[in-house]
């Protein structure tokens, strides 16, 4: 067999791809029919696929290059761990140094009481691990009867069965017999598409509020938590009204409901502070987390915990765990990445300087004939295509347009990503202000092309 490496022809590569590889939410026909996209190498936020193309990734490989392609400090972490202790696991009353060091700067680093880590491979998993420890929490408080997690249509919470089943995708829920029993969801806070005329406060308070008649129906004693992104990141980067997650805090609260916030995208700088629940306002008795926590350089993920859940979890057997709980190489490029974030100051960044940069200028997109509302929060943002600004209409196709547009920034070197009709980014932290100006002028340029392309169609 050829020797597979960059240095095919591309065609080559596609056509392997296409043979072998199974790809993610993803119509393998028709992509085998286009061609996968062959990206070779990347550094900082610039991406490079196999004809040489440069490419300004706004998404940040999947929401979660926070520090940046590329770190050789951080390849130079996993060198030596890997030398030093390759791996070793965590359970049967045996321990290593990442994952004790790793655990501890959690803690330091998460708000309140949350001084307990609990290590999976990626958030899907850490969400399994959080379904089954609040249902155990409660057996071991002598409450066995409350299982029930309420979470809400249009949340994303991994691809697991257990995560694909707390999250609220119509798409995922259809295929493989989800949800699994004992999940059920509530409308999301989504004022653009769903709040009519309502203001965006009182719709934030009537989403919110479905939480309580939720709980007031099943009964408090049958629920053990609810879980939420504190900014919804793949159901289109949905910004909250103000109003929903003190809403929810409070509710949870009176009926003495676990709350998990699933900080998978909002954890590690990109609201602008270290943890999104920071950002809205919110004291979860759990987080999950991943993506950020390495910057992607390596898979690990988990759920940080209070002392109460901890304690109570901690006092029997928690017959749960992954090989990979804590692997010592993930541990310590993770711990290695947190440093860095911390000394170069990333999440200064992101707030001080890179926020209010791109913000004036996302905010401004909201001028294209195309573009309804613009949200920002951090670095986390998107724009709602629509026919009819003042209306808030949806195009009669859902996400046709969105898909153009997509398509549009691919072939101007740009990765959006598009959600439904929603456009949206989250590049890496380190983003400095002139790539935001390469990233708003190809955007523009995009969102310019795709107008035209529809005008041409006759469907604005
Ligand atoms: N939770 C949230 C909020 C996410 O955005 C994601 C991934 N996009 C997950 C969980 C699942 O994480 P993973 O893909 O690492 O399993």
């Amino acid at each position: 067999m050829t020797l597979i490496t960059n240095h095919l022809p591309t065609a080559e590569l596609q056509a392997l791809d296409a043979a072998h590889h199974m790809h993610p939410f993803t119509t393998g026909a028709e992509l085998a029919a286009k061609g996968a996209r062959v990206i070779t190498r990347a550094r900082g936020v610039w991406l490079t696929d196999s004809e040489g193309q440069e490419i300004l990734d706004a998404m940040a490989g999947l929401w979660c290059v926070n520090v940046g392609y590329g770190r050789k400090d951080l390849a130079a972490v996993a060198a030596r761990q890997i030398e030093e202790l390759t791996y070793y696991n965590t359970f049967f009353q045996t321990t290593h140094v990442p994952a004790i060091a790793l655990a501890a700067k959690l803690a330091e680093l998460a708000p309140g009481d949350l001084n307990h880590v609990f290590f999976a491979g990626s958030g899907s998993e850490a969400n399994d691990t959080n379904i089954r420890m609040v249902r155990h929490y409660w057996a071991m408080k002598g409450k066995p009867e409350k299982t029930v997690i309420i979470s809400r249509k249009n949340g994303y919470h991994g691809s697991t069965m257990g995560g694909a089943s707390l999250g609220g995708m119509a798409g995922m829920h259809a295929q493989g017999g989800l949800p699994i029993p004992g999940i059920v969801h509530i409308d999301q806070p989504h004022w653009y598409a769903e709040g009519g005329d309502m203001t965006p406060e009182d719709f934030g308070l009537a989403r919110a509020r479905q939480l309580e008649e939720k709980i007031l129906e099943l009964g408090e004693d049958k629920v053990a938590a609810f879980i939420g992104e504190p900014i919804q990141g793949a159901g289109g980067v949905i910004v909250p009204p103000a109003t929903y997650w003190p809403e929810i805090q409070r509710i949870c609260d009176k009926y003495q409901i676990l709350l998990i916030a699933d900080e998978v995208i909002t954890g590690f700088g990109r609201t602008g502070n270290w943890f999104g629940s920071q950002t809205v306002g919110i004291r979860p008795h759990i987080m999950t987390i991943a993506k950020g926590l390495s910057s992607g350089y390596v898979p690990i993920g988990g759920s940080i915990v209070c002392d109460e859940v901890a304690e109570v979890i901690g006092s029997g057997e928690f017959n749960h765990g992954y090989t990979y709980s804590g692997h010592p190489v993930a541990a310590a490029v993770a711990l290695a990445n947190l440093q860095i974030l911390q000394d170069e100051k990333i999440v200064d960044h992101v707030r001080d300087v890179a926020h209010p940069y791109l913000a004036e200028k996302w905010q401004a997109l909201t001028d294209h004939p195309l573009v309804g509302e613009a949200q920002l929060v951090g670095l986390m943002g998107s724009v709602a295509l629509t026919p009819d600004k003042a209306r808030r209409t949806a195009f009669a196709e859902p996400g046709a347009v969105g898909y153009r547009c997509r398509e549009r920034c691919f072939a101007n070197n740009l990765v959006m990503r598009h959600v439904g009709d929603r456009m949206i980014i989250s590049p890496p932290l380190v983003i400095r202000p002139e790539d935001i100006d390469v990233l708003i002028a190809r955007a523009r340029k995009s969102l310019d092309e795709t107008y035209t392309a529809l005008k041409a169609d006759g469907l604005v």
